[in-house]
């Protein structure tokens, strides 16, 4: 069970010398209690009191990586039920199915897929994170042959090793263990092998049985055995229970500092319908799997995923943001026009990306307004036209164009007068209300 504060205050040095970045050590306690602070931040702490405290300050979802490399997947770490009573850690990792009952043309095309899945999004690369290689045929040689072909085509890509079958999960791991695959498959039945097999190859385990109940007496047992990296599935495979399984994981490992629980879900969404399989997988996102197996990526299923995904993982409490200066878009001039916008992300890469498309090389000025849209900016007071002049002025776009053209948000038209009462000799030009305007809206200029 998770310590008290008070249970911590009294393991700690009691000297209040605020090296960890808290005034006393009561305070600091308090915060560990509530996992809003890291054990090491105290240099102090004796090695006794560090092994007690161990599991008061760990995050209740233990962290889990898999793959290697830049690619590698890190899971768990989560310590939240809801996003917006902290946030939450690490997204979660979608992974392709691969069966190998496919030829090997059919293997690679798939792998091809997952390795150019990676699209741009408000600056962030999201994409399909790992292969997931199921031993379909129950055969050792095929699955190794299988999982040869994805070693060689795609040795950067974390790989998934979905088996049952013991000379087949030690067939795939001799060639894969540098990768640091997931070894997924241990079960009732054949745990203390599977256990044994991932001990000696240093991979994490996955362990699957039927219902969250199952699953906790399992990792237990699995736990005495050595292996302290696990992943879980409870075999859910409807919406409903996909739901029901997961919120009682995480609430168990969260708010009762359930052990046995505490690690990383594995969801098999996979399903015949494409779409149906979009809406179980967007469950599963939504509510607290780590890693989503899918049998297909269709472009539309990923932009959706992918989307809900940053959404979901974005942090709440920090404003999705850019910095604050005037952007040259293509090869900008003298001459070219100047548009200004907000900091919020969003914003500045669906402008950035309609200016691109319009192939006018134009300045963008992008002005702090603390991560807020246009329209909320300027209801908040922070896209004002005294402030607009202020930031144009100590930008010093001024040096970089020779006309004094400003084209602001057509949504804040309102402000057109009073920014060129503040900017003396300058035109405001009233620009489209959506960005999408922007390309039409240039081409009338050079009509
Ligand atoms: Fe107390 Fe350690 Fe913080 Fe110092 S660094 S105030 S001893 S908890």
């Amino acid at each position: 069970m998770a310590l008290t504060g008070v249970e911590i205050f009294k393991l700690l040095p009691k000297t209040n010398c605020k090296k960890c970045g808290f005034p006393t050590c009561l305070a600091f306690a308090m915060k560990l209690a509530q996992r809003q602070a890291a054990l090491d931040a105290c240099p102090d702490v004796s090695e006794e009191a560090k092994q007690k405290l161990s599991d008061a300050s760990a995050p209740p979802v233990r962290p889990v990586v898999f793959g290697a490399g830049e690619r590698a997947v890190k899971m768990g770490e989560e310590t939240v039920l809801f996003r917006h009573d902290k946030r939450f850690v690490n997204p979660c990792a979608f992974a392709l199915e691969v069966k190998d009952t496919l030829s090997e043309a059919e293997i690679l095309v798939r792998i091809e897929e997952v390795l150019n899945s990676e699209i741009d999004r408000v600056g962030q690369k999201l994409r399909v994170d790992a292969i997931a290689l199921t031993n379909d045929s129950n055969d050792a040689e095929r699955f190794a042959s299988a999982a040869k072909v994805i070693a060689e085509k795609a040795p950067e890509a974390p790989v998934i090793l979905c088996t049952e079958n013991l000379q087949a999960a030690e067939s795939a791991l001799k060639l894969l263990a540098e990768k640091k695959p997931i070894l997924f498959g241990a079960n009732p039945g054949n745990y203390q092998n599977m256990a044994a097999l991932a001990k000696s190859y240093k991979v994490a385990l996955g362990v699957t049985a039927d219902g969250p109940d199952a699953l906790s007496d399992l990792t237990e047992k699995i736990k005495t055995l050595g292996i302290e990296d696990m992943l879980i599935g409870s075999g859910a495979r409807k919406a409903k229970d996909i739901l029901e399984h997961n919120t009682l994981i995480r609430r168990a490992a969260v708010k009762k500092n359930f052990k046995p629980l505490g690690y990383p879900v594995v969801t098999f969404a996979r399903r015949e319908d494409s779409l149906l399989e979009t809406l179980v997988a967007s469950v599963g996102v939504a509510k607290y799997s780590s890693i989503i197996v899918l049998s297909s990526i269709e472009r539309w299923k990923n932009l959706a995923l992918f989307t809900l995904r940053q959404n979901i993982y974005t942090d709440p409490q920090v404003p999705m943001q850019v910095e604050q200066k005037v952007y040259a878009i293509g090869d900008a001039n003298s001459a070219s026009p100047l548009f200004i916008t907000t900091n919020f992300s969003l914003t500045y890469f669906i402008v950035s990306g309609e200016v691109e498309n319009s192939r006018v090389p134009s300045y963008l000025a992008v002005m702090d307004c603390e991560g807020l849209s246009v329209l909320t900016a300027w209801a908040a007071g922070k896209f004002t036209a005294s402030k607009i002049a202020q930031f144009l002025k100590e930008s010093g776009v001024e040096n970089s164009i020779k006309h004094r053209e400003l084209i602001i948000p057509g949504y804040v038209a309102i402000l057109s007068g009073a920014i060129e009462d503040k900017l003396d000799g300058w035109k405001v030009t009233v620009g489209p209300r959506e960005a999408n305007g922007i390309p039409a809206f240039l081409k009338s200029r050079t009509a």
